[in-house]
């Protein structure tokens, strides 16, 4: 899959990607799309991608999942976090655990830029009045600098997670970057097992009633019977914090 990725110069100076030809998703689809996630991510991460390609995680509830499944394939895989500056302390505190357990060896923080920082939400509330300007500032902007050197990134959502999950496919597009979602067709079962079989650590909030874990401002816990996602912007009507954007999905 050559050209993947191909950047342009503007007039500007400035580089820009490419919009992915639907040729180029279709074919790694029809070739790769039914293979399971280990496998899967093995041909994405040594032969289709060869370091051009980053995971990309909260270190939230299900994160150590995908993270085992890369770890199982290359250990120095690179991984994105998106350091927002709003996490729980309990999901650092997690991060460095599950990072020193599963060895993983290229973990790179993207913070926001403290300029746009400073300039839109001087006092750290931006989440209250606006939280769709204060994900793109904080999570959009920064994983399109943190995925500037890559043409694919690696998720671990899932369809079982939210209605607006149910139609993801295992490879797609955002229009300049493949995504592969290896468990998008593992349910809370299959997690659960996975969690035990390879005695992978748990996010402490776990326990605590958070089946789904962001910034701490915008996540709480849910009752018995909600949905996984319920206690995320449960006060407003966003669902997702806006870096997950498809086009041409299958
Ligand atoms: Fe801001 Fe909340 Fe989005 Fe985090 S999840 S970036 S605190 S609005």
């Amino acid at each position: 899959m050559g050209n993947i990725g191909q950047t342009i110069t503007t007039n500007e100076g400035s580089i820009r990607r490419q919009p992915l030809p639907k040729t180029k998703i279709e074919a790694l689809v029809r070739l790769h799309g039914r293979k399971d996630s280990v496998d899967l991510l093995r041909v994405m991460i040594k032969e289709e991608f060869p370091d051009r390609i980053a995971v990309v995680t909260s270190f939230g509830a299900e994160s150590a999942v995908l993270l085992d499944v890369v770890a199982q394939v290359s250990l120095d895989t690179p991984v994105i976090f998106l350091e927002t500056g709003k996490h729980f302390p309990e999901t650092l505190a997690y991060r460095k655990r599950l990072v020193e357990h599963l060895g993983l060896t290229d973990v790179r923080d993207q913070s926001p830029d403290l300029t746009e920082i400073s300039r839109n939400d001087p006092n750290g509330k931006l989440w209250q009045v606006s939280p769709d300007h204060c994900c793109h500032i904080r999570k959009v902007v920064p994983l399109e600098t943190a995925l500037e050197p890559f043409d694919a990134w690696i998720t671990g959502r899932k369809r079982f997670q939210s209605h607006d999950r149910a139609g993801l496919g295992t490879i797609e597009s955002d229009g300049t970057h493949i995504k592969i979602n290896p468990l998008v067709l593992w349910d809370a079962t299959k997690v659960a097992k996975y969690f035990s079989a390879r005695n992978l650590p748990k996010h402490p909030l776990v326990e605590n009633g958070y089946p789904s874990i962001g910034c701490a401002p915008c996540t709480r816990a849910v009752e018995s019977g909600d949905s996984l996602r319920a206690g995320r912007w449960s006060d407003s009507e966003k669902t997702e914090c806006g870096i997950h954007k498809s086009v041409c999905a299958r």
